[in-house]
């Protein structure tokens, strides 16, 4: 077994002892530091992730453009930082998100905040906040936007979620930008129209423009210019019927990120230039103004600056079934395989010279509950044993930010790495945090 081919991102390297290194640091050290299971985060590849989105947005459509981290994917206060140090926009779906950015001095002119469910609370919260743009998902929600800006006497910006009807062949459970989807207003039905009448007539709401988001881990570049093409013509039209000209248009994001070697890789620079080229000719052609364009990655910023690192308990050998690899973290931290079935790279993080015999076993968690499983079918040296370390890969997106308590087991810590030198940004849940809450 060799496993050079699942070194799938540029962090990933192996010394010649055959201990794994994530940014350049050895593994097994830092399990050894910071006890396991444990969340790396390689702070350099993020930043360097910023920027690439920033110079390929700001080169296919001029400076009047924002690229916005899309923060359910990873939300801590460092990598807030992070974000406003690298001039980046956010978006927010709650009020823990709100609060976690403001404690990180997040400059919240530059939040927009979505879910399609703000409740009347969540409104007040993010006004108090000053959260810049609101993205409105339905007509009761703009409505109560507008009773609350008023009560305030303010005029709230706005962007109107419209659901462009797109299936971009992803995994249904993450598919949203079809009609039926419970996102957005969508444009086939009309109302998207609709809604866009209502909110110009709104006194205490100013529509900046409009958003989409079509779904997630988006292989296909094309997808972005269907899009872009369908909400330029419904932004030609409602100028036609209204004499509204849109200032901003935001296309969400979905951008692709690896998770094992199979899957392809995607820059920046895949979808972006091509997309200019796209807006930039339509624009001229329909004779709209140019809008300010956004973009929302989440996923793709963060995910392959993330590792999770896990110690290997039991080790039970069916003859003639399964081999089961357990390790002490799983579904608590790593809920994407039960949810979505997603595919993981997982790598022997002490033995990856280990390259005589393997053995194919389902890597699995601690949790009570059979679905409690990382990845199947996992290649492994046969020479696994107790307190071995594994690796699992790509996990900087939608694993923190989804890590739960089933079990009461405690959320592992994020420790990132940074120039050479780690440090933790979140600490390790303890069994005290674990019964905190209980009167
Ligand atoms: C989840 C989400 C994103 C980010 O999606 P990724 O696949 O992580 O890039 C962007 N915009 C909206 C509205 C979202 O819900």
């Amino acid at each position: 077994m060799n496993y050079d081919k699942d070194l799938i991102c540029e962090n990933i390297t192996v010394d010649a002892e055959g201990k794994l290194l994530f940014a350049g640091q050895d593994t097994t050290e830092l399990a050894r530091i910071y006890e396991t299971p444990v969340y790396l985060m390689d702070e350099d590849y993020i930043r360097k992730q910023c920027r690439a989105f920033k110079k390929a947005l700001e080169d296919s459509f001029g400076e009047d453009c924002m690229v916005l981290y899309a923060s359910k994917a990873a939300s801590f206060i460092k990598i807030y930082e992070i974000i406003a140090e690298e001039g980046l926009g956010t978006d927010v779906v709650s009020c823990g998100e709100i609060c976690t950015a403001k404690k990180a001095a997040f400059p919240m002119e530059k939040a927009f905040f979505h879910s399609n469910n703000k409740t009347d609370r969540d409104i007040a919260y993010a006004m108090d906040n000053g959260v810049g743009y609101f993205v409105t998902d339905n007509e009761e929600e703009l409505f109560a936007i507008e009773k609350e800006a008023s009560k305030r006497g303010i005029k709230q910006k706005i962007l109107l979620r419209i659901t462009p009807g797109i299936d971009p062949h992803t995994f249904k459970a993450v598919r949203t930008g079809c009609v039926d989807s419970k996102f957005g207003s969508a444009i086939e039905t009309g109302q998207a129209e609709e809604i866009t009448k209502k909110a110009l007539d709104c006194e205490h709401v100013e529509l900046m423009g409009f958003h989409c988001h079509i779904g997630s881990q988006i292989e296909e570049t094309e997808i972005y210019v269907r899009t872009a093409e369908i909400m330029l013509d419904f932004i030609a039209d409602i100028r036609r019927k209204t004499g509204y000209e849109t200032k901003v248009l935001d296309l969400g994001g979905g951008f692709f990120a690896r998770y094992t070697s199979e899957q392809p890789v995607r820059t920046p620079w895949d979808y972006l230039p091509n997309l200019g080229e796209y807006i930039n000719a339509s624009i001229e052609r329909l004779g709209i103004p140019k809008p300010m364009v956004c973009i929302e990655p989440g996923r793709s910023i963060v995910a392959e600056a993330g590792m999770t690192l896990y110690t290997v308990g039991t080790i039970k050998k069916i003859p003639g079934y399964k081999n089961y690899v357990s390790v002490d973290g799983g579904m608590p931290d790593n809920i994407r395989f039960a949810l979505y079935g997603s595919p993981y790279t997982i790598l022997p993080a002490n033995k990856m010279n280990d390259i005589s015999e393997t053995m194919t076993a389902d890597v699995v968690g601690r949790c009570c509950e059979s679905g409690d499983i990382i990845q199947p079918n996992v290649e492994l040296p046969s020479s696994m044993k107790r307190g071995d370390i594994l690796a699992c890969l790509s996990t900087g997106a939608y694993h923190y930010s989804m890590a739960n308590n089933y079990n009461r087991i405690p959320r592992p810590p994020v420790v990132m790495l940074q120039a050479g030198r780690a440090y933790v940004a979140v600490r390790r849940e303890t069994e005290k945090d674990i019964c905190a809450l209980d009167i």
